[in-house]
């Protein structure tokens, strides 16, 4: 299995894709092909059998024993031994809980991950430098990296979150992280803006040659590299697998899935397991009131001239979708020279338009909406008193677009809902749909557990009174030199 760049360029080795991160022409990795897979009719072998059958199939170099052994080390600190378990809500919707990794957002299931496969990956491709791992993130990435990659022999994290832009309890996670090979800097703007410095970054090469003098070589944590896709798309197998185990879907029995999406990593992971063989009816794409997506599935134009907002659906506050040019390369019938235009006008004009045919292409899978925060707030009330399930803000936007896409489009498909975060990590907003709140991120977490009774996951009570380690602030131009100056030894 070879690795393209969707932006053009030699092919390259799963390994390399991986410790990369993004291809020299700066376009991101895409297998050569869509490997099929068979979908068993029981969950027998449970998440790590099933990860490992599609995991394996991209990564023919990996020797299986090992990849086995890293899949155990990865998903051992899950709280849940379904990994990503499914609760049933109705007859025709079930949760997809994405959130028992040890940072309580569904970036664990990545990230526990990624170290084990860039470490892998630097054994089989010969590299000697370490490995410098940057990361811009909209919250939860930042954490779920600091804790994947903390101690990890060879490699140092610096993530990048932008200021005033994330959760009390998303901030207190990152600034409170142990570790010595561990940095958190605040970025004076928005997430989008820290990605474009990230990403700026990756392509300087005054940067990478004064890091290669110290022997560092950049990498890259956020949803752009392969290998945070790749455990992406075994959860999609395994709830697909959970529902014939229990007997809620004939096998071959198509299901919808609903995301809350931003990057466009998340639902693309569902993408990629529908080429693979998945009964995917309709993947429902998930936006909140940054909605540039929702448009560009209804018109073929992303246009992302528009004011960012901040939500309380922070982690999907975006509107350069990184990952939907995966996907637009497969409309584009992988025609790299077509891509490249396409991100030239995305960077000069802000925007570009699909062609009719690929447009019409796209829907045939896809569905899109949006959901206000009013909605949102709604959405987390009235399926609590319905249900007694609690949903985060995210996966309550999810909610609110699956119900109206249901309304609109009479579709009563099984369908899973993926629900990406544990509602403790948002307390004041999910508190916020019940009573008024108090200033007090930790009195609110205790209203909210009275409230409902929902359990308090202990990373979310332990993090009261730990120090503060980590109070960098930084302007967006002084980013490269932020992630210099601790490895020149001046800081
Ligand atoms: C990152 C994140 C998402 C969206 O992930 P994409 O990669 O943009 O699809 C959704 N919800 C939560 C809680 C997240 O942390």
């Amino acid at each position: 299995m070879r690795y393209l760049s969707t932006r053009g360029g030699e092919s390259v080795s799963a390994a390399k894709a991986i410790v990369r991160g993004i291809s020299p022409s700066g376009g991101l990795y895409v297998p050569e092909s869509y490997p099929k897979i068979e979908v068993s009719n029981s969950v027998r072998g449970g998440y790590l059998a099933t990860a490992h059958r599609v995991m394996r199939a991209y990564l023919p170099e990996t020797d299986p024993a090992e990849l086995e052994r890293m899949l155990a080390a990865a998903y051992g600190s899950f709280d849940s031994p379904d990994v990503t378990p499914v609760v049933k809500l109705s007859e025709q919707e079930h949760v997809l809980e994405l959130w028992h990794g040890p940072t309580m957002a569904f970036k664990d299931v990545a990230l526990q991950m990624l170290p084990h496969l860039m470490q892998d990956s630097l054994r089989q491709t010969g590299e000697t430098k370490r490995v410098y791992i940057l990361v811009a993130t909209s919250g939860d990435t930042g954490k779920a990296a600091l804790e994947g990659f903390r101690d990890v022999e060879g490699t140092r994290v610096l993530v990048f979150y932008p200021l005033g832009g994330v959760s009390e309890a998303q901030r207190l996670q990152m600034v409170t992280q142990e570790g010595a090979n561990v940095d958190v800097c605040a970025v004076r703007g928005n997430f989008d803006d820290a990605q474009t410095g990230v990403k700026q970054i990756f392509a300087s090469k005054d940067v990478a040659d004064a890091l290669e003098q110290q022997g560092w070589r950049l990498s890259s944590a956020n949803s752009i590299n392969f290998g945070r896709l790749l455990p992406q798309i075994v959860y999609y197998f395994t709830s697909y697998e959970t529902l014939l185990s229990r007997g809620e879907i004939r096998p071959g029995e198509a299901v919808n899935f609903c995301v809350p999406t931003g990057n466009f990593g998340d639902i693309l992971a569902g993408e990629y397991a529908r080429r693979m063989g998945l009964p995917v009816h309709r993947l429902i794409c998930a936006s909140n009131r940054n909605n540039v997506l929702t448009d560009f599935f209804e018109s073929g134009v992303y246009d992302d001239n528009r004011p960012f907002y901040q939500s309380m659906s922070c982690s999907i506050d975006i509107l350069i979708s990184s990952n939907l040019e995966r996907l637009l390369f497969e409309l584009a019938d992988r025609d790299d020279a077509l891509v490249r235009e396409w991100m030239s006008a995305l960077r000069e004009k802000g925007m570009y338009a699909l062609p009719e045919a690929a447009l019409d292409e796209l829907k045939r899978t896809f569905s899109a909406g949006w959901c206000s925060e009013e909605d949102t707030l709604a959405t987390i009330r009235r399926v609590f008193q319905d249900t007694g399930y609690l949903m985060d803000p995210h996966t309550a936007v999810a909610q609110c677009v699956y119900e109206r896409y249901v309304e609109r489009s009479g579709d009563h498909t099984k369908t899973l809902l993926l629900s990406t975060a544990n509602p403790y990590k948002f307390a004041s907003d999910v508190l916020g749909a019940f009573e008024h709140t108090q200033n007090d991120d930790f009195a609110n977490v205790g209203r909210l557990f009275a409230l409902t009774g929902a359990p308090v996951p202990k990373g979310i009570s332990g993090l009261s009174g730990k120090p503060e380690r980590h109070l960098d602030v930084c302007d967006l131009e002084d980013m490269p030199k932020r992630v210099l100056s601790p490895v020149l030894g001046k800081r």
